[in-house]
Formats: structure tokens, sequence, C-alpha cells
């Protein structure tokens, strides 16, 4: 039925990215070799990248995203406890939290501070079950619901903004405590799951994304199992905060006339003009936990604002939006806020670029190399250390301070690792075209782990250079990704046809048999 207008290889790579694009095949393959060594046959199998972020690749990023749409909707309103162990873990640990979460971070015990600051209020503190699931209600009408929470977290404000997010007085915004905000944000985020965890009594289990605000301050939208009365939540939030106990780094210390240079024999930075050697990371640590009246670098506390919605497992409409919302942004970079550079307006640039001058030259972690503007030597120093080239991503224009993940889930949500929700979403489209008689390559089954009789792995995979003579253009191997994809495509929407015909009215005779694939 369907004629080959112009061949494929033929078109203009711009315009094969673009048609990749709309039929969902990833722009930048990653082109390996598969040898069977049962049969001898090579093959090169383009792998897609993988991208999260819609600038590297919109098709791989739009395909991870619907896969943590899934991963969200699977643990929301489980109603049944998981094994522990299993899932994600994404640093969420509930083990050994049982005193102040501040001893996760080396640099908090070190300091062993237990200097509590004054001006939050306690916390309620109930006996923990050992339970993730929340209650379910039973309604008069014998009906019974099982209520979740929707939940947004802000940062404080760094001063009044317009619509368009950029500060109505520029010279007043506080860069610096909105660039180390959002540098520690995951910081308190955890403080905050594991006080609320704390106060309900229960494990309370989330997923959670993490995504721009207009002022390009990070905020934490959270699908929370279980419901948890909304003033509690409040007060959580209100008495959360995350204390960074790290030597000063408000103002440059002056080293002399120049950086702090490497001295090889000391295996130490030296400050040039006086040739004094700076203190190491565990030195300025030393120093500061033996200072009876030290105070913490900075504190992150969570903005009054707090949103919050209670969801019910039933009202699908309700889920839907909830998970579309929680996981829109997700494909965009913090610094893609605005837009395109076409689209954003003189004031929004001054805002970005002035956020990023603060978060290029804060300290990022104890091995920044920025420390070598506060007369600190960075954790694990060696030489080559310039402040304002640290490669951790947190300092660029895309991040904007957040450099870590985007996407954080408690241990105990969906009891599956992302890997285990794409086999599933493979097995799926697998399945059904199977059903329908055909067989697409199922390239895991093509893992190391297969081996041969004689017990040596059976397939092996090796990296395919571009001078290679079985080396593909980039054309051929998207005209032919395009190409199968079309095809799988058609034959997948075939195959559901097949399995379930369409209804066109209820009725109580009994289905019409199946066709079998003509
Ligand atoms: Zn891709
Ligand atoms: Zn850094």
């Amino acid at each position: 039925m369907t004629r080959p207008v112009t061949r494929l290889s033929d078109i203009a790579p711009d315009v094969l990215r673009d048609l990749a694009v709309c039929h969902g095949v990833c722009v930048r393959p990653v082109l390996s070799r598969l040898t069977d060594t049962a049969t001898g046959q090579t093959s090169v199998v383009p792998i897609p990248c993988g991208a999260t972020q819609e600038r590297r690749c919109p098709p791989c990023s739009g395909r991870a995203r619907k896969l943590r749409m899934q991963q969200c909707r699977e643990g929301w309103h489980r109603d049944d406890e998981l094994p522990e162990g299993g899932g994600e873990d994404q640093g969420d640990e509930l083990a050994g939290h049982e005193g102040e979460g501040d001893e996760t971070d080396e640099s908090v015990r070190r300091v062993r501070s237990t200097r509590r600051r004054q001006d939050v209020p306690d916390l309620p503190r109930l006996p923990m079950e050992n339970r993730t699931v929340g209650r379910s209600f039973t309604a008069p009408n014998g009906r019974t619901y099982r209520p979740s929470m929707f939940v947004t977290l802000t940062l404080d404000s760094y001063g009044r903004v317009h619509r368009d997010g950029t500060p109505v007085d520029p010279a007043s915004y506080d860069y610096h405590r909105a660039a180390l905000d959002a540098l520690h944000f995951p910081k308190v985020v955890d403080r905050f799951w594991q006080n609320l965890r704390r106060c309900a009594g229960y494990k309370v289990q989330y997923f959670a994304t993490v995504e721009a605000q207009r002022r390009l301050a990070p905020h934490l939208h959270a699908a929370v199992r279980g419901v948890i009365p909304r003033q509690v939540v409040k007060q959580v939030a209100a008495a959360t905060y995350h204390q960074l106990w790290w030597p000063a780094c408000d103002r440059p210390v002056s080293v002399g006339e120049a950086l702090p240079v490497w001295d090889e024999p000391a295996g130490r930075y030296v400050d040039p003009a006086t040739g004094v050697l700076l203190p190491t990371w565990d030195e300025a640590l030393d120093e500061l936990g033996a200072d009876p009246v030290a105070r913490p670098a900075h504190v992150v506390k969570l903005g009054r604002q707090l949103d919050y919605q209670g969801i019910i497992a039933s009202a699908e409409d309700q889920v839907g939006k909830a998970i579309g919302y929680l996981t829109k942004y997700l494909v965009k970079d913090v610094g893609d806020t605005y837009g395109e550079p076409d689209e954003i307006t003189p004031a929004q640039a001054r805002h970005l670029t002035t956020l990023h001058e603060h978060v290029r030259w804060l300290p990022c972690s104890p091995a920044c190399w920025n420390w070598l503007r506060f007369g600190v030597q960075p954790k694990n120093a060696e030489a080559g250390m310039v402040p304002g080239q640290c490669p951790a991503k947190a300092h660029d224009r895309h991040h904007l301070g957040l450099g870590g993940r985007r996407v954080l889930v408690s241990r105990q949500w969906s009891g599956k690792t992302l890997t285990e929700h794409k086999a599933d979403r493979a097995a799926v489209v697998r399945a059904t075209l199977a059903e329908a008689g055909v067989e697409i390559p199922d390239l895991d089954r093509c893992s190391a782990t297969a081996t041969t009789d004689d017990g040596t792995p059976r397939f092996l995979w090796s990296p395919v250079a571009p001078g290679d003579d079985d080396a593909p253009t980039y054309r051929r191997v998207m005209a032919d990704s395009i190409t199968e994809k079309v095809r799988w495509r058609t034959e997948y929407e075939r195959a559901k046809q097949l399995i379930r015909p369409p209804i066109h009215h209820r009725s109580t005779t009994k289905p019409e048999p199946a066709i079998s694939a003509a």
C-alpha cells in the first residue's frame, strides 16, 4: 500500500533528524558491533543514547519521561507492602535516621554539632509504625477510599519578583543565598522526608521531581503515598532546615595577589605571596569543630509557600493530571526555564547570568575547586585546580546549582528499578507483536550473561569507530532506524487491533474470534 517516495538515505541530515524526532527515533545513537559467536554473524546495532534532557535527544528524553510517569503511577496508591531492599535507591535511606538526619553529611559528623538552632519549633514525634501504605477510609455508603497527597515545596524568598521571574529590585535580590540554596536543595529535601516520617509515624514513600520556578529557584513536586494532615505537613516544612557546617564561603579570602599555587613537594596548595600552606579540608573542619561560637556557613530553609492536594486513587483524571504535572519539565534543564535564547527577555537574561555567576564561583562540595577562593584546600586536592572551573555540572548555566538527580524516589515506592520498569514496557510491546506473529529483536537477550554450550559468552559487543569498514554513515543508520520504527509501529497498531477488536456497542454476544495475521 505504501509506496516509497524518496529514499530516506538521500534526505539531508537535519531533515532526517526532524523525521527521526517525529517517529521517536534516537537522534544520536551510539553504534555498537554485535557478534554472535555461535553463528559468527556480525551486525552493527544503533543503541539509543538514553538522554534525559530534550536539548540532547527529544525522543530518548520523551521515553525517559514516560518511564518516570509509569514509575510514579505504579507506586502512588499501592495498598500492599513491598519487601524491603528492592526498588531504586535514590539516596533515601530510612535506617540510621533515628537521630539527627544531619549525620549523613560527613562534614557535619566531623564538626559533630548537636547545636540545634533555636529559631525552629520542635516537631511532634510519633512512634514509627512498620508500614509504608497509607490508611484507607470507609465512607458512610460503604465505599473505601485510599487518599494520597500531592505536595509542592518551595525555597525561601530572595526578594520580590515579577511575573516573568525576574527580581523587582535586582540590586537587593539575594543571589548569594539563592545560589547556595540551589546547590544544597537536595539536602534540605532529604531532611524534610526524615522529619515528615517522624511526625507521621509511618514510613512515608514518595516520588518527587525537582524543577525550576520562574525565578529559577528549584522547587519540589512530590507524589506521597498515604495522607498526612495538612497542618502537620506545613509544620514539618516550617521546621525543616539544613545546616551547612563548612568553612565560611560568603567572602573570598584574599590570599595575596594571586591564586594559591600547587606545591609539588608539599602536595598542597600554597599562598604564593606568603608561602603559607592552605589548610586541608579536614584541618579546616577541625578548626570549625573546635570553635565554640562557630556558626554554620549556610542554613537552607524551606519557604512558607506549601501546596497540598489530597488525591484519591480512584480519581483517575486527577491522578493522571498530577503525574503529568509532576513530570512536565523533567526534560528541561533549569537554565532552559525561559525557553530558547531568542525567547528570553533582556531582564531574564540578566537574571540568569547573575545567578549563574554566583553558582559558578561558590563551592559545590568539599572537593570543589572554588574552595581555593576561600583560603581552603579542596578535599582530595591535586595539581591543576582552578577556581571558577570546577568540573561539577552544578556550576554550569544549564544546571544553575542543581547538578544532582531530578527525580527522587523512595526505596519502597514501586519495588522496581528503572530498568525493570523499562523491561515491563518493552515486554508489553513485544508480547503484542508476538501475538500477531511479528518478532522484534530483543537486545537484552544478547546480553553478556548469555553463554554458548562451552560456557563462553555468546554475544560480544564492541564499539564501532567511524573509520571501520562496516561503519555505516549517520544517514544510513538514521534512515534504517526510521524505516524499522515505522514498520514496527504499523505492525504494533495492527497487532493491537487483532488482539482487541474495537468495541462498537455493548453486547452480551460472545466476542468475535481474533483474526490471524493475514
Ligand atoms: Zn537518543
Ligand atoms: Zn564545584
